[in-house]
């Protein structure tokens, strides 16, 4: 094999290696196929730069942007490489001189646009003169749940074949797990090397903080006055709450709030003030942050837990680009699962609920109305599942919202869809509640495998370096649980928690309770826990399985001064929150009707629709007022906010409803 040093000094004129780089290129000379995901910069294209001359020139790129194919083709010219290119914005004799050249074996490097692969023969071409090796760049594009899926590059798939036996080497900077198996199986790469590194951010402390949504704008205000916690980026899951929040920040610190319903101009004034410093917080959604590149954000705050693994990797990620000691503070708490449940629940409906839409739809054009009449469905309800079987080709909406039935291929995809999203949410939620280094299971989730060290910094790693969370001895109840845990699994060790659970302590506690105290024994290093699964109905289901450590073998039921509980909340300490039996609803999480209100605006709703002459749903589905009961709006605007309260209803019904929710 050719000396890959020498040619990195000689031919490409750098001195040495980046990390990770010396190993993707020795396995794509060698001729494997690999799948390379390091984050931007990282030097991701000399990965098949340096092997694609180490085996002899002739290799094929392929590249989604005109503008990255153009910066590139232009490097490699700079350091003296042959090296064409094929899209749309090249004049015509020169593309088909780049084909001559490449068929006479004179180009070290080809570049070519996915849309190429649709010229009939363009293949057969190039397979005159098979690649030496074919990298396919931004590689993420080729799946669906790629944030920039291009639907050419899935012809990729059926192309490369014609040029086999070429190595192929997939580059990316932004594949999940998910999204990471979708470009090996499109690509149908063989016996792939996974080379995924470099998402270890070591500046970067995380807290995670368990905190009812009551108490979470103080604590932000009470982060916020220390000046060393400046600039910050506080990421809220509503426009709502954006600008509230914001409002209340601006009293203490220039601080400006960030969301898609504010006009272009302020969101660009907003985003200047920051980068130049006359505003030191942003409050933002989920809309802010792209391509913004201020490097000295000391703190990033998630008052809500996100919805994704990935976009919270990529919203702390903004903090401490100058490499200076960072912090991401993550609040949640169990009510947040539940809202966004509830969220997915009214968006995603089963497919059986989908499947008698479809089958409510015939050839014959119906209307909207008499639809949700048939269906007996809250017509913004309708319209949202309906949005989504046209998305899969299941319906057909016309212009003046007339609806046919399309074809039935759509539950598959619907199907794979749902389970990507409630994935996505047991995700995020297992990162919440994980026990172990917040950063390592980071990696773990990318597939980083990295060194494995935990990082030393997190609010497990490091819990007295915690800026919010507290900590606290156990009381007399808990200790005796906790002790008990032991003593089981002193008894038989290695048992699933659902188990143990139901087994001994259900009549005791709580489930979540007793987790919380499982995850104490767990942070304080006494117990360990894996993941094992069955299958049922076709699913694998996950469950955990508990273990004592060396540490918890040796304690044993000598536990005193051994585990420290989280703090608990000043509210929940006082009224005993947690103590209350499962069956109370709690009316002040957000996610959760309050039965009392729900039942007046029921009682309201019937004589409304009595009144009008027309049946109850036209007036407001279930979800609406079960929605409305939960968030308790007391004016217009809040009312507004309301999933499935628009302006009609609002003008319609607004006074009404207000008058029952003001009490
Ligand atoms: P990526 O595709 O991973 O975002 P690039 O391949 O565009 O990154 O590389 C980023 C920059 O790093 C380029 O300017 C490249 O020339 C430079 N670079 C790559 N490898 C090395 C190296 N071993 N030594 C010095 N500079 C390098
Ligand atoms: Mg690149
Ligand atoms: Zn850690």
């Amino acid at each position: 094999m050719a000396d890959l040093d020498s040619i990195l000094r000689e031919r490409f004129g750098f001195d040495s290696f980046r990390p990770h780089q010396a190993d993707a290129c020795a396995a794509l000379t060698a001729g494997h196929d690999c799948l390379l995901v390091m984050p931007t910069g990282a030097g991701k294209s000399l990965c098949y730069q340096l092997p694609g001359v180490a085996r002899g020139g002739n290799a094929l790129v392929i590249s989604p942007l005109i503008s990255l194919m153009e910066d590139q083709v232009a490097k490699l010219h700079e350091q003296g490489f042959n090296a064409a290119r094929i899209h749309s914005g090249r004049p015509r004799e020169e593309s088909r001189q780049a084909c001559f050249d490449w068929a006479e074996g004179k180009l070290d490097f080809l570049f070519i646009a996915p849309e190429r692969l649709r010229v009939p023969g363009f293949v057969d071409w190039l397979a005159k003169r098979k690649p030496s090796l074919i990298a396919v760049d931004e590689a993420h594009c080729i799946s669906q749940w790629g944030h920039d899926f291009r639907p050419d590059y899935r012809l990729l798939g059926q192309r490369l074949p014609g040029l086999m036996p070429a190595p192929v080497i997939a580059l990316t900077a932004t594949a999940t797990p998910l999204v990471q198996k979708d470009i090996i199986d499109q690509l149908g790469l063989k016996d792939c090397k996974r080379l995924i590194h470099g998402f270890r951010r070591t500046n970067l402390a995380i807290e995670v903080v368990d905190l009812k949504p009551s108490q979470r704008g103080d604590r932000v205000l009470e982060l916020l006055a220390q000046g060393e916690r400046l600039p910050a980026i506080v990421y809220v899951p509503s426009r709502k709450e954006c600008e509230a929040l914001a409002a209340r920040i601006a009293e203490q610190t220039p601080c400006q709030p960030y969301h898609a319903g504010l006009s272009a101009a302020d969101r660009d004034n907003a985003q200047s003030a920051f980068l130049g410093g006359d505003v030191s917080v942003v409050v933002a959604t989920i809309a802010f942050g792209m391509g913004i590149d201020k490097h000295n954000v000391r703190t990033v705050i998630h008052t809500a837990l996100p919805a994704s693994v990935e976009g919270y990797y990529q919203e702390i990620g903004r903090a401490g680009r100058d490499g200076k000691p960072s912090r991401a503070i993550l609040m949640w708490s169990w009510a947040d699962r539940r809202l966004h449940e509830w969220f997915m629940e009214r968006d995603y409906p089963p497919v059986k609920e989908m499947r008698t839409l479809w089958g409510a739809l015939s050839q014959q054009a119906t209307d909207f109305e008499s639809l949700a009449a048939e269906l007996d469905l809250d017509p913004n309800a309708l319209g949202g599942r309906l949005d989504k079987l046209a998305a899969q080709g299941g319906a057909v909406i016309d212009m003046d919202g007339y609806v046919t039935r399309g074809d039935g291929k759509w539950i598959e995809p619907y199907q794979r869809q749902l389970e990507h999203k409630r994935d996505q949410l047991d995700r995020i939620v297992n990162f919440a509640q994980s026990n172990g280094c917040r950063m390592l299971a980071l990696l773990n989730h990318f597939g980083d495998r990295d060194d494995g060290h935990a990082c030393g910094k997190c609010d497990v790693c490091a819990p007295q370096q915690c800026v919010l969370k507290s900590f606290r001895e156990p009381d007399e109840q808990e200790m005796s649980v906790l002790q008990d845990i032991i003593s089981a699994l002193t008894a038989r060790d290695n048992q699933s928690t659902g188990k143990l659970f139901r087994d001994e302590f259900e009549a005791r506690l709580q489930r979540r309770d007793f987790e919380d105290l499982l995850g104490a024994l767990e942070q304080n290093g006494l117990v360990y826990t894996t993941l094992d699964e069955f299958e049922k109905d076709g699913r694998v289901i996950q469950f955990k399985r508990i273990c004592l450590t060396e540490a918890g073998q040796r304690t044993g039921r000598e536990l005193d001064g051994a585990v420290m509980l989280p703090g608990r909340a000043p509210e929940a300490a006082t009224k005993g929150a947690r103590a209350r039996k499962k069956t109370s609803t709690s009316a002040s999480s957000a996610g959760t009707a309050d039965p009392e209100l729900f039942d007046a605006l029921k009682a309201w709703r019937m004589q409304q629709a009595k009144s009008e002459g027309v049946r109850a749903f036209r007036v407001f589905g279930n979800k609406t007022l079960e929605a409305i009961a939960a968030h308790k709006p007391k004016t217009k605007d809040e009312l507004l906010a309301v999933p499935g309260i628009g302006p009609a209803k609002l003008e319609a019904y607004g006074e009404a409803v207000l008058g029952i929710t003001r009490g």
